[in-house]
């Protein structure tokens, strides 16, 4: 047992203890802050790769943004990334980044479901459903359940069947061929069940949105629970995003 503790002690805590105050290191990409100074916002617009940023106010739309860094590569004086990573939302429209925007977003638990903070409160099972993703996204939601980030000891996990789970976590732009699938998926799970959207893929269909190779009428019949933004989102995102939904503060 002395062995143990001496093993514990020269290791030292391998988990993040506060999740909602962990600090990035500069190179990641969080919440964008968009200045108030005059550019050539025509040459802004058609920059952007997955068209995210629109003009008359220059807005960055979070739910489509690769998180690439080439508009603050190219306009530095007008956009910057902060390192925030509290920016899942349970609104769509919160996922607008508009010019002179500074404030932090912030989830309002009166526009979420009641039963959500009745029933998950202390306990939140999930079933991920991978809709034609590439796998990053499911990697960073795997990574949410390792020893440093440590979701579990949120009573968050992951279950294998949707008979067992209180909601999905779709990841992926959601192909023609997946779309059946999702349904089956999404109709197994008992009520009440959220829906929860993973990365930019699932939000909008990410660079993949318009294909044909796509069907996400899902998204159009389904109220959507929480939005988790990023390509993919990071494990501290994607952790204070159900926090955020499931624990008034
Ligand atoms: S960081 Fe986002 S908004 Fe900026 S160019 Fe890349 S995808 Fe577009």
């Amino acid at each position: 047992m002395f062995d143990n503790i001496k093993i514990l002690y020269h290791q030292g805590k391998q988990f993040i203890p506060d999740v909602r105050k962990a600090e990035l290191p500069g190179i990641f990409r969080g919440r964008p802050v968009i200045t108030t100074a005059r550019v050539d916002e025509r040459a802004l617009e058609e920059l952007c790769p997955v068209n995210a940023i629109s003009i008359q106010p220059v807005t960055i739309d979070l739910g489509k943004c690769a998180f690439c860094g080439e508009c603050a590569r190219c306009f530095p004086g007008k956009i910057s990334f902060t390192t925030d990573y509290h920016i899942s939302a349970n609104k769509r429209e919160r996922l607008f980044i508009r010019e002179g925007d500074m404030e932090a977003i912030t989830m309002n638990p009166a526009t979420v479901r009641k039963e959500i903070h009745q029933l998950f409160r202390r306990s939140l099972k999930l079933r991920q459903v991978s809709a034609a993703g590439d796998n990053s996204c499911e990697w960073e939601l795997n990574a949410c359940n390792n020893v440093q980030f440590d979701m579990s000891r949120f009573g968050i996990d992951f279950v294998a069947s949707p008979r067992h789970a209180d909601g999905i976590v779709i990841t992926g732009p959601i192909s023609v061929n997946m779309a059946e699938p999702l349904q089956l998926t999404y109709d197994a799970v008992p009520d009440p069940k959220i829906i929860v959207l993973a990365g930019t893929d699932a939000i909008s269909g990410g660079i993949f949105a318009g294909s044909p190779a796509l069907d996400r009428s899902f998204i159009e019949r389904y109220p959507v629970d929480l939005y988790i933004p990023g390509n993919p989102p990071h494990p501290l995102t994607i952790i204070n995003g159900l926090l955020d939904l499931t624990r008034m503060r």
